[in-house]
């Protein structure tokens, strides 16, 4: 008997530390498939996912790109990973005040992970496709669950940066500017 909760698909990709070889080719089909037009160039710097690497001791931790906050956070995580200690900004997937990881080289805007949305839909996300060693792999689960405001577009994340950095006002004007030139 159905108790009334819808159902939605719950989108995961599941990383394997201990096979990932630190190649890097996730970054790469990462940054092309979000390139204009796609695969137009490849740059790891534009790239959902970033490789955090430590070759002596052969440690390699991909980590996917997630909300963008205005001000760094006063709660954090730190690591020991084979007997080094990592900061504690290493394995966060914000895009934050704080770092350039996770922002566009050029314009500064954040980037998020999304799932390489895509019509028609990818089979599997890019990086699962490219990733060589299983590091990756992606699976779908169905939940009940309520349904939930979809995650915010690139747009909105976007406009809302560009506010946070320089306000409201220049905003708009460069916008009615722009509209005017369009
Ligand atoms: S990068 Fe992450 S952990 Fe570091 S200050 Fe920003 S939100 Fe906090
Ligand atoms: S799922 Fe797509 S958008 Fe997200 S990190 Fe992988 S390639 Fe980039
Ligand atoms: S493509 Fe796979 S093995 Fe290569 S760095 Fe990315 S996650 Fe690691």
């Amino acid at each position: 008997m159905s108790n009334g909760l819808k159902k939605r698909i719950v989108k995961e990709i599941k990383v394997d530390l201990d096979k990932c070889i630190g190649c890097r080719a996730c970054e790469m089909a990462c940054s092309g498939f979000h390139a204009v037009p796609k695969f137009s160039s490849t740059n790891p710097a534009r790239s959902r996912i970033r490789v955090i690497i430590e070759d002596r001791k052969d440690v390699y931790v991909p980590v996917r790109a997630g909300d963008y906050a205005q001000a760094e956070c006063n709660c954090r995580n730190s690591y020991v990973i084979n007997g080094k200690e990592y900061s504690e900004c290493s394995f966060c997937t914000v895009s934050c005040s704080t770092r350039d990881l996770f922002k566009d080289p050029d314009s500064g805007l954040p980037l998020k992970c999304d799932m390489c949305a895509d019509d028609p839909t990818l089979p599997e996300p890019m990086c699962v496709q490219v990733c060589c060693c299983d590091a990756l792999t992606y699976v779908e689960r169905e939940e009940e669950g309520e349904n939930e405001v979809g995650p915010r577009g690139e747009i909105e994340v976007g406009l809302e940066s560009l506010v946070n950095r320089f306000g409201i006002d220049k905003v708009v004007d460069l916008v009615s500017q722009l509209s005017k030139t369009k």
